[in-house]
């Protein structure tokens, strides 16, 4: 895998060739404000080397972008006053994955945001469960 990927617009914003309000990088990694933020402070964290996706990541490159993620998390509480944070990964356009080169979306949380949990959390059937257990453990 190249390190870059000329139409990958994340390698764009990574080398400076697109704008981008930059926010934390190191050897590794690059964070940015995304430009639809889920709320205030939303940002993604890359790898600066192009990789596609969770599966496709060198694991190195994955260990940076979470630590990154980390050092980011722990900034935007008391820096914006947030109250918590969730971290989200998209692999696959089955899983939303619109930009592909691996990001982390670091999206602040606060008391009483409108932001939901996209599924209805209920009991699932204790067959089925067990059926995806054991073809997960093989
Ligand atoms: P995903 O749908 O998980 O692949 O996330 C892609 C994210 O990239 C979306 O939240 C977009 O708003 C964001 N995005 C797309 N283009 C840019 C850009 N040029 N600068 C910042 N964020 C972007
Ligand atoms: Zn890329």
């Amino acid at each position: 895998m190249a390190d870059t990927d000329p139409d990958c617009i994340f390698c764009k914003i990574v080398a400076g060739e697109l704008p981008s309000e930059r926010v934390d990088e190191d050897e590794n990694t690059v964070a940015f404000m995304d430009l639809n933020p889920a709320t205030r402070g939303h940002a993604l964290v890359v790898p600066r080397r192009h990789a596609k996706n969770l599966l496709d990541i060198d694991p190195e490159d994955l260990a940076a972008t979470i630590r990154a993620a980390q050092r980011l998390a722990r900034r935007a509480l008391p820096a914006l006053g947030a109250d918590g944070v969730n971290l989200m990964n998209s692999c696959g356009p089955a899983a939303w994955q619109t930009v592909f080169h691996l990001h982390l979306h670091v999206i602040p949380r606060y008391d009483g945001d409108p932001l939901k949990l996209p599924w209805i959390p209920q009991p699932g059937d204790s067959n089925e469960i067990a059926a995806a257990a054991a073809l997960l453990r093989a």
